[in-house]
């Protein structure tokens, strides 16, 4: 099929699906991509993890919101002012990271804030858990630290890699800020809330960014295979309306396109052309130099033709052999008249040699022109009817030429042909 590239035969994308294949059969314990499918996914993924964000911000203040005020009433005097002074910051970045999620300029930052914030809450839940004193209040601040752990790994939707990042980078600087503000934190019990609840949301999110991924490879298969089908659907329809000779539109687009046209015209009020246009005596053409040389005269002139027809809803199809038909909308007679004389102009100075024994040297056409405006009685095949009558008229009257007939009067015109030849 010449002229027609990959993507138009529907095939394309074959790196994107052998990818896939290989993932599929080779990946391991890896999680990411090669690198263009990495960047689809990443593109893909992040949309959704920040409208799953905007919702879960809210439920994650709502969490804090609620163990805040738990941890308020037990809290005893003397840790208050300490607990207060560090635990209030987490509600702001929380509330922070919500507002970012709704500012969609942001949304290619969301890592970032997202996992600078979850950092940020790690760091400060593990820093109070070192600066209350009272036993019971630093059991209550370990509480919190699962809390946050849980939901920087399970909940915010960062990617394993960043949620990694954060929740052990935050437990480290934790450490460091309750030593710097004079406290310091008990690993024994940090090690049953912060490091225990970090394996166990490290496994979690793991698997999960697995999965996503899986359903991403899923999802990204189906859509090539939809689009490969769009696309020989589209090649097909292409296909079954040209001619596969000349490319230009076969009988069938031309039957559909003119029936659009009559219908258009028919509400626009406005007339429309058909030039039935035939090469002289082609037959000798083909005998004499076969029928290879005779395929080319006929890719010649079809594309003679095409370049006839360059407005909107203008159309050349091939009629059968080696008879083209041209529509012509919102074209009068002397509008159509003159399209034929300059096809006619044209084919004559393309100078296609013709072999000896004709009268000619160059190949000619005959040209049958018609025009009408439309009637609710009138059938567009009237109309293609008398361009073909008046194209026989020219053959007979000795070819390369045009004639006109109106659509009325192919019926009676016919009729006077037959007549002449049954008493002939
Ligand atoms: P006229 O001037 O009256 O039109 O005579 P003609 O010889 O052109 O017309 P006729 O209908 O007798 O012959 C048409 C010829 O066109 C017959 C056939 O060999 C040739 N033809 C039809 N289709 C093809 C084609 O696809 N390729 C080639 N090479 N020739 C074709
Ligand atoms: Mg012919
Ligand atoms: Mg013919």
């Amino acid at each position: 099929m010449a002229g027609m590239d990959e993507s138009a035969l529907g095939l394309g994308h074959e790196d994107e699906v052998e990818e896939i294949e290989r993932l599929h059969k080779t990946r391991g314990w890896r999680l990411d991509f090669g690198q263009n499918l990495e960047r689809i996914y990443r593109a893909d993924h992040l949309p959704r993890a920040v409208a799953a964000f905007q919702h879960s911000s809210i439920f994650i203040f709502l969490l804090y919101s609620l163990l805040s005020s738990g941890i308020y009433l037990l809290m005893p005097e003397g840790d208050m002012r300490a607990w207060i002074g560090l635990y209030s910051w987490v509600g702001v970045i929380i509330l922070l990271a919500g507002v970012f999620s709704r500012l969609h300029f942001l949304d290619q930052w969301f890592s970032l804030y997202a996992g600078v914030g979850s950092f940020g809450a790690v760091a400060l839940s593990v820093a109070v858990t070192g600066v209350v004193q009272d036993p019971v209040a630093g059991q209550l601040t370990q509480a919190a630290v699962m809390y946050a752990i849980v939901i920087i790994y399970g909940v915010v939707g960062l990617r394993f890699t960043h949620a990694c990042i954060a929740g052990w980078l935050g437990g480290f600087v934790g450490g460091v800020l309750a030593d710097a503000l004079g406290g310091s934190v008990s690993w024994e019990l940090l090690h049953r809330t912060f490091t225990g609840g970090s394996l166990l949301g490290m496994f979690l999110s793991y698997y999960a960014e697995r999965r996503d991924r899986e359903l991403f490879l899923q999802a990204r298969l189906l859509h090539i295979s939809h689009w490969r089908t769009e696309n020989y659907a589209q090649m097909l329809d292409k296909l079954s309306r040209q001619d596969a000779l000349t490319g230009l539109a076969n009988r069938r687009h031309f039957d559909e396109a003119l029936e659009q046209e009559w219908r258009r015209a028919l509400r626009q009020l406005s007339p429309v052309a058909i030039l039935m246009i035939d090469i002289d005596h082609f037959k000798h053409y083909n005998d004499s130099l076969g029928h290879p040389e005779g395929d080319r005269c006929l890719r010649t002139v079809a594309s003679l033709l095409a370049a006839h027809a360059r407005r909107p809803g203008e159309l050349v199809a091939r009629y059968g052999g080696e008879e083209f038909v041209m529509i012509l909308p919102d074209t009068d007679h002397a509008q159509a008249v003159l399209q034929a004389e300059n096809i006619l102009g044209s084919i004559r100075r393309a100078g296609i040699p013709q072999p000896p024994g004709q009268e000619r040297a160059h190949v000619s056409v005959s040209i049958g022109v018609s025009t009408a405006l439309p009637t609710p009685d009138l059938q567009a095949s009237e109309l293609v009817d008398a361009a073909d009558a008046a194209l026989y008229e020219v053959k007979r009257s000795g070819r390369n030429g045009w004639r006109y007939r109106a659509p009325e009067l192919a019926p009676l015109h016919v009729l006077n042909e037959t007549a002449r030849h049954r008493v002939g």
